[in-house]
């Protein structure tokens, strides 16, 4: 049986994955958005990157098949099926100043850098997660617009760890836009065998 913790809507939690084994996360009720992070276990200077991730795969954005790496340039998932196909690389987590900066709103708003800073025990200054069902448009000019998750409820990405990881994910608290559909909701995180995939 995988291990299976439920993310409250503007939560986090951390859980370990070994090499080899799967980690699935699911969007339960559709159009939420999970920060995904993770460090190398026992080495406190790697952890995922996502630039690394952009650099390596020689894309914005990530499909079946591809790698994700650690700042090192290690491969540090691969990603094994999706049923979205819709993820974002490039934004930070959101944090206090994200919602000053937009909505003037940050005092005491729930925010996935704290969130996921609490569940590794950890004080990072800025955090960039896989934003996974974060659907960003990047136009030919370079801009970009964040739209509605195409998620629906019940569907997954899951990952295969290349290397033991203390993983982070966060259910994202901003319901001011339309990053999450305008309502923060849970999500679902599975860790185990191929019995996820
Ligand atoms: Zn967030």
């Amino acid at each position: 049986m995988p291990q299976e913790i439920i993310i409250a809507p503007c939560t986090g939690a951390m859980v370990q994955v070994n090499k080899g084994q799967y980690v699935a996360v699911e969007d339960i009720d559709g159009g939420q958005v999970a920060d995904f992070f993770a460090e190398a276990l026992g080495q406190d200077e790697e952890f995922l990157s996502t630039g690394v991730t952009i650099d390596c795969n020689e894309s914005l954005r990530l499909k079946v098949g591809d790698m994700l790496y650690t700042n090192y340039y290690n491969p540090m998932f691969d990603v094994v099926c999706d049923d979205v196909g819709e993820h974002d690389l490039l934004h930070p987590s959101c944090r206090r100043e994200m919602f000053d900066f937009f909505y003037h709103n940050g005092e005491g708003h729930p925010n996935c850098l704290d969130n996921l800073n609490r569940s590794l025990g950890r004080q990072y200054a800025i955090l960039h997660p896989l934003n996974v069902f974060m659907n960003t448009r990047i136009h030919a000019d370079g801009s970009i617009a964040v739209l509605a998750p195409i998620s629906r409820p019940g569907d997954r990405l899951v990952l295969r760890a290349k290397m033991d990881a203390r993983v982070a994910v966060a259910a994202c608290s901003v319901s001011e836009s339309q990053c999450n559909a305008g309502r923060c909701t849970a999500l679902r995180l599975l860790v185990g065998g191929k019995e996820l995939v």
